[in-house]
This record gives C-alpha cells, structure tokens and sequence, in this order.
C-alpha cells in the first residue's frame, strides 16, 4: 500500500461519549494509519455536507470502503431521532455511496460502546 492510499473513509458524529469507543474499534478493525475520518455531528443526518468529503477521501487516497456510524442518543438528532430514524438516514446514504462502486458498512452506536451492524440495504 503506498504512502497515499488507506482502506477506508470513516464517518461518525462529534460527540465526546462516544470517542474512545470509536477509536478502540477502529484500531482493531484497520489498525492506524489506515482511514480518513470524518467527524461531524449528526453522523450521516447532513449527508449533503458529508458527501463532499468522501468523494474527496476517494479521491485524494483511493479509499475502497465507507464506515457509516450513527449512535444512540445524538443531540443532533434530538427527539426525532428514533432507531427507525437513524436506519433511514444511514440506508439513504448506503445508497448514495454506492453509486461510487464502494463498499458502506453501517452501524448504530450504542451509547455503552456496543456497535450493532446494519445489514446492507435495510
Ligand atoms: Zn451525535
């Protein structure tokens, strides 16, 4: 792998409670120095203003998969932001990743560090 490429581009929300469970999955699964992270409240809620950024992790370090993690809990979210909810956005931008021929892993945070995979397409 060259110096300019990593595996995966990962997206996740801001908020403070959920940092070292997210760095401690991270490192196990990719192990460091191996993904561009996008930090932004919400997770994926502002998919529009995500987008730009994984097209940019694309193409600036040939990215071959998209780490989508929304949580329990977010403030972005606030009171609508029900299970159903967070599925709903994250399932709208699996699909819209996939028009970049990328693999999307999805997952819902729980706030006691538990990370629960979504499968593909719901
Ligand atoms: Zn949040």
């Amino acid at each position: 792998m060259s110096e300019h490429t990593c595996e995966a581009v990962v997206v996740h929300c801001m908020d403070f409670r959920l940092q070292q469970y997210i760095n401690d999955w991270l490192t196990k699964r990719f192990g460091i120095r191996n993904y561009d992270r996008i930090s932004w409240a919400g997770g994926v809620r502002d998919f529009s203003s995500i987008q730009n950024q994984i097209q940019m992790s694309y193409k600036l370090h040939g990215i071959k998969k998209v780490i989508l993690i929304n949580h329990e809990d977010c403030g972005a979210y606030g009171p609508t932001g029900t299970k159903e909810r967070h599925l709903s956005d994250l399932a709208y931008a699996e699909h819209a990743i996939q028009a970049l021929h990328l693999d999307v892993e999805k997952y819902y945070l729980h706030l006691n560090g538990e990370f629960e995979k979504i499968a593909k397409g719901i």
